[in-house]
């Protein structure tokens, strides 16, 4: 189904229906055009949401896992079917670049439902045994119940994925709302899921504003969990009202990821790597290259390799296959971009090549130049906080030492790089940078069958792979008397005479 055909803007109990709210937009942020309107839902709509998840989960939960299975494998297959207008629709919201579209979002996300499909019938545990000599002990990885989740608009089908996967391969049913910016990739999500026989209420999708759809879902007492990807300001506000009904809460947040180039590094490929791994999805990537740190001795040759690498990137069109690099999301996220920057300069850092919007054609849309900045001061916003821009800021050191050491040098700890060609240097860099994810000699690149989520202020939980089951199941203890005995030892403890 092609997105501007979408008559629909949500999806509850398997019904596709339509909100009772205010009208909200869907803008392409290359020209500022409105694409697709809808109606918000309300609070009571998220309550039938919430309730429609109740009523699936007793029989999606006792469905075995085999079953489970099957319809994921459908729902891939389904997606399959319909990736390049996926695609098209994921450009036309987010002002992604159609290759990055077409290359990256739709194939990853499927790919995460055949992981998961597989997924599903490897819940895993400890083994049965006994650890006391009188009882034998089991685990049982049950599902938690209805997940109220909340997603950002930066990879909105990939971010939608990630939610929905591990909790329904798990046996949970789900209530989703997307960013208000971009609804449409996962309200065909919700289409495909009808086609592909996921059973009615297993997966629903709301629309409309975090504070009043967002915080009606995650407000909700009758949700055994939210989960959370966006801002770090948002993923505490939301862990706060989900504390007043001890709610359990998984929130991957904010990033600000170093990347950090050892005078022994192959320079053509950090330079590459720099460029690349700052500017992908227009830098709104919570993994980003932000903060490069690259040793004195290769500094200079760093910067005028990255700054020339990136004066050759090609904004243009994101329906445009030619085109490199596309808007920022929204005007309102270019503006706060390029209000950084400005600070960043007027504090005493320079723009080496970017540091503002382009004129021509561009201007009409919410384009920003691949901005390279240096002489910044590690305290300083620009280095301290998450841009969610195509910036990269360059700063030098001296030791390995110091480099670990302004590398941690942040609130956040989503993802970090570590560029060299000294095994040993590569291995004590994996265990000093307090990240997430830690690359050797590369920078952005993730895969189903690995854990993603952050430490510090980036959050807490494990996105995609067998690790995220952590997060959607409970365990429990089943443990079980072997010996028949009425007086059993221990009682010995409570009662002499026992
Ligand atoms: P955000 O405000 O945190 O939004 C993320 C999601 O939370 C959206 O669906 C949003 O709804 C919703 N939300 C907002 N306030 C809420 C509330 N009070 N209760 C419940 N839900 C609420 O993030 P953003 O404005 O989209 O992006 C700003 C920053 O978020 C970026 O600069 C970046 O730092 C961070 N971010 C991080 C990631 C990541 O992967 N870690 C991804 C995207 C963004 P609306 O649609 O109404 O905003
Ligand atoms: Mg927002």
């Amino acid at each position: 189904m092609k997105f501007d055909r979408l008559e629909t803007s949500n999806h509850i109990g398997g019904i596709p229906g339509v909100g009772d709210g205010p009208e909200l937009e869907v803008v392409d942020p290359s020209t500022g055009r409105t694409v697709w309107t809808y109606r918000a839902d309300t609070p009571e709509a998220v309550r039938a949401a919430v309730d429609a998840a109740a009523e699936a989960f007793p029989a999606w939960a006792s469905a075995t896992p085999a079953e489970r299975s099957t319809v994921l494998h459908r729902l891939a297959a389904e997606l399959e079917t319909v990736a390049e207008d996926l695609a098209q629709a994921e450009t036309a919201q987010a002002g992604k670049p159609i290759r990055l579209s077409r290359g990256f979002d739709v194939p990853g996300s499927i790919d995460n439902v055949w992981f998961f499909a597989g997924a599903a019938r490897n819940l895993e545990g400890k083994a049965a045994g006994e650890y006391s000599a009188e009882h034998t002990s089991m685990i049982r990885r049950e599902p938690i119940g209805v997940v109220g989740s909340v997603a950002p608009w930066n990879y909105p089908l990939q971010m939608a994925m990630w939610k929905i996967l591990p909790a329904v391969a798990a046996g949970n049913t789900i209530v989703l709302k997307p960013a208000e910016n971009t609804p449409l990739t996962t309200l065909m999500l919700a289409h495909a899921c009808e086609r592909a026989g996921v059973p009615a209420g297993v997966v629903n999708v709301v629309n409309g504003t975090g504070p009043v759809v967002g915080e009606a879902l995650v407000t909700s007492p009758k949700i055994g969990m939210t989960s959370f990807t966006g801002s770090t300001a948002v993923g505490r506000h939301i862990a706060g009202l989900a504390a007043a009904n001890g709610t359990r809460t998984h929130l991957e947040l904010g990033g600000k990821a170093p990347f950090v180039v050892f005078d022994d590094a192959d320079l053509d490929a950090a330079v590459r790597g720099a460029v690349a791994g700052a500017l992908i999805n227009t830098g709104q990537d919570c993994t980003a290259a932000t903060r490069a740190y690259v040793h004195r001795d290769l500094f200079d040759d760093f910067v005028s390799g990255v700054a020339e690498l990136m004066r050759s990137v090609r904004l243009g069109a994101p329906a445009d296959p030619a085109t490199d690099m596309g808007p920022l999301v929204s005007f309102r996220q270019r503006d706060r971009v390029a209000a950084m920057v400005d600070r960043a300069v007027s504090a005493g850092a320079r723009a080496v090549t970017g540091g503002g919007a382009p004129g021509g054609e561009l201007a009409a849309g919410a384009y920003y130049e691949p901005t390279l900045i240096v002489g910044a001061d590690q305290r300083s916003e620009i280095v301290q906080e998450e841009v969610f821009g195509p910036v990269l800021a360059v700063l030098p050191f001296d030791t390995d030492d110091e480099a670990f050491r302004l590398a941690d040098d942040v609130p956040f700890g989503l993802a970090a790089s570590a560029w060299t060609r000294d095994v040993y240097r590569a291995q004590r860099a994996a265990r000093s940078l307090s990240a997430g994810t830690v690359w050797i000699n590369d920078h952005i690149p993730i895969i189903s069958e690995m854990p993603h989520g952050g430490m510090k202020a980036s959050g807490y939980g494990k996105d995609m792979s067998t690790y995220s089951f952590d997060e959607y199941t409970r365990i429990k203890h089943v443990m079980s008397d072997i010996t028949g005995l009425a007086a059993k030892p221990w009682h010995s403890v409570v009662h002499q005479n026992a």
